[in-house]
């Protein structure tokens, strides 16, 4: 991401910006359970000014703060709302299939909540679309990150749970029926471990964070002499999955084994994709990616033995990091036309 200055060039309160008007800008709004992220985007998707505020509960509280801090940053940057071509909302929860409600979003305290009908009577001339988080990631990566370019592809979000979608000829797919699509929630191992959906064995329950900090705490509770046990004093609640990774990379043989079980469960999961749908490439974020090479170079090595092409799409990092809901939020409008 490139580093902004606090105006745009050319753009400054109380300047005459007349002759600007013609160029647009987006607004990403990516609300999260602890803080509300907030972007001005321009027309080639790069973040110009960005805000972070404290989430507070409630749809009303929640429309008239995002308000407020749009208005703030239009006043920062010198933009007027007048160049706004829409403003895009991720939340992470389900949508209904006509964009208007969030159905569910647990985090947030939202259950039918007319999202967009209240932030759209904040800006009434300016269109509004409200989306999934998950979406809003495959987004930022599809056009500004790890999958431009792609026709076909996937994204998978490793964090306490998983995220993700693909990309289908070119767009993204939100599933046959309107529901979306849960790459997390394919079954992995047929009577597994208790998964967060209700089921037993699903990806999830295999390949996120929360799946390798459990594995760790299982195996450094039966192996007291490992470095697992040493760097968080056998106190399971002090395992994350930093500490696994880097005990892992320590070459503490209990942590090794952990994560190469681990990477093992990821690559049965891309290899699958691989063969179901002939990806060109399936990135990899959240946390856990922040393993690097470490964890791409045996995932890549395991995929190759499970692919049934050889000559099968890429497995890469994740590009947008923090910023992937926020700047695919500022997309949904135009994904939505
Ligand atoms: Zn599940």
């Amino acid at each position: 991401m490139k580093a902004h200055g606090r105006y745009l060039k050319g753009l400054e309160p109380g300047k005459d910006n007349k002759k600007e008007q013609s160029i647009m800008y987006r607004i990403g709004v990516d609300i999260g359970g602890t803080n509300i992220a907030l972007g001005i985007l321009d027309e080639g998707w790069e973040l110009l000014a960005q805000k972070s505020v404290p989430f507070q509960r409630g749809g009303e509280i929640v429309a008239a703060i995002i308000a407020q801090q749009i208005r703030a940053m239009l006043a920062e940057t010198g933009i007027a709302e007048s160049m706004l071509e829409c403003i895009g909302i991720a939340v992470p929860g389900s949508i209904t299939p006509d964009g208007q409600l969030v159905l569910d979003a647990y985090n947030l305290g939202f259950h039918n909540e007319p999202l967009k009908e209240r932030i759209q009577a904040h800006f009434p001339g300016i269109p509004v679309a409200l989306g999934n988080d998950a979406d809003a990631a495959v987004l930022a990566e599809l056009h500004k990150g790890a999958l431009q370019g792609c026709k076909t592809a996937a994204l998978y979000t490793l964090g306490t749970g998983i995220g993700g979608g693909f990309i289908l000829n070119g767009k993204m797919f939100r599933g046959g029926r309107g529901n979306g699509i849960e790459p997390g929630h394919g079954v992995l191992v047929d009577g597994g471990e208790a998964c967060t959906c209700g089921v037993k064995g699903c990806i999830e329950a295999y390949c996120s964070a929360t799946a390798l900090i459990r594995e760790a705490r299982k195996a450094m509770a039966v192996r007291p002499d490992s470095l697992l046990y040493k760097k968080t004093q056998g106190d399971p609640v002090a395992m994350t999955a930093k500490v696994a990774i880097d005990c892992a990379k320590a070459g503490d043989p209990t942590a090794m084994a952990v994560f190469q079980a681990y990477v093992g469960h990821l690559g049965s999961a891309i290899a699958s994709i691989m063969n179901l749908l002939d990806m060109e490439v399936v990135a990899i974020g959240g946390g856990v990616s922040g393993a690097g090479e470490f964890l791409f170079e045996p995932l890549r090595r395991d995929v190759d033995t499970k692919c049934f092409f050889q000559n099968h799409g890429d497995v890469v990092p994740a590009q947008m990091g923090n910023a992937a809901g926020m700047v695919g939020a500022a997309m949904f409008y135009q994904n939505q036309q």
